[in-house]
């Protein structure tokens, strides 16, 4: 499928949950303030299936699952292997902070999981808990050597270059990653609501020219753009008048957005 810019639309990510087992600085700024999405208001796992195999039937090849952090919503192997059985979907991979990674890898692998990206912005455990505020950098280690014995692969690295790390934090987890076999790409650090965004430092985020991807948030809206307001309600209007709408409105580069946090879209 193509928007009106001619962009082939082939890559859908999907947050399955707004809630995450950290609070990243530059993603959950304040922590005492967040509004997390109602339960009610959350789809199930049905629900994603079959949106994801409408979408699918119309030219989604990739499907990512993120969050939040997709591996605290309860049971995420069940819709792993949904979303595996779906014909036509190419690749399935999930971006997650890595918290939980080494008890998950195998169940996620059975159950069809091709591959995964972990968040590590740094190698020394004082600046991973300042950043973070909660978690322990080693169980982020010990979970990316279990996703690659158990073949998550490739696993790559999101390294997030922002004000609470620095260059030489950079170049020690890019180098972790080169002697560990891991691609590590740089996302420098965005504002949703200030617009602030460049592309991906090896990989393919944030290049607008040539954007392929829709996003779906956990309480069922389909985003033409990360950094845009406009959202389509499945629930109100149906997977196929949102699909559309969101092909006929999405902008030829991004702006800002003003209504949704990184723990609500998954960045
Ligand atoms: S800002 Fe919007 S159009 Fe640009 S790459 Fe991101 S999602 Fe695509």
């Amino acid at each position: 499928m193509y928007d009106r810019f001619n962009r082939k639309i082939d890559y859908l990510r999907i947050s399955v949950t707004d809630r995450c087992n950290m609070r990243c600085k530059y993603c959950m700024p304040d922590n005492n303030n967040i509004q997390w999405l109602k339960h009610k208001d959350i789809l199930s796992y049905e629900e994603i299936r079959d949106i994801t195999k409408y979408l699918v039937s119309k030219g989604i090849k990739k499907v990512r699952l993120t969050g939040g952090e997709p591996l605290v919503r309860k049971d995420i192997e069940v819709l792993v292997h949904m979303l595996a059985q779906i014909n036509g979907l190419e690749d399935l991979s999930m971006t997650t902070n890595g918290i939980l990674l080494a008890s998950f890898a195998k169940k996620l692998k059975s159950a069809g999981l091709d591959r995964v990206n972990v968040s590590l912005d740094t190698l020394d455990a004082d600046t991973f808990r300042k950043i973070s505020s909660l978690g322990e950098l080693n169980d982020v280690l010990e979970g990316i050597s279990i996703a690659q014995k158990t073949g998550l692969n490739p696993v790559k690295i999101n390294c997030v270059n922002s004000k609470y790390n620095t260059d030489q934090d950079i170049a020690n987890v890019k180098a972790f990653g080169e002697k560990n076999g891991l691609q590590v790409r740089v996302i420098h650090q965005m504002d949703l609501a200030g617009g602030i965004f460049t592309t991906v430092e090896g990989g393919q985020g944030g290049n607008c020219t040539s954007c392929n991807r829709l996003r779906l948030s956990s309480d069922g809206r389909i985003f033409p753009c990360l950094f845009n307001n406009q959202s389509y309600d499945i629930r109100k209007t149906g997977v196929e008048k949102a699909l559309a709408l969101a092909l006929n409105n999405k902008p030829k580069k991004g702006y800002n957005n003003q209504n949704q946090s990184f723990n609500q879209l998954g960045g």
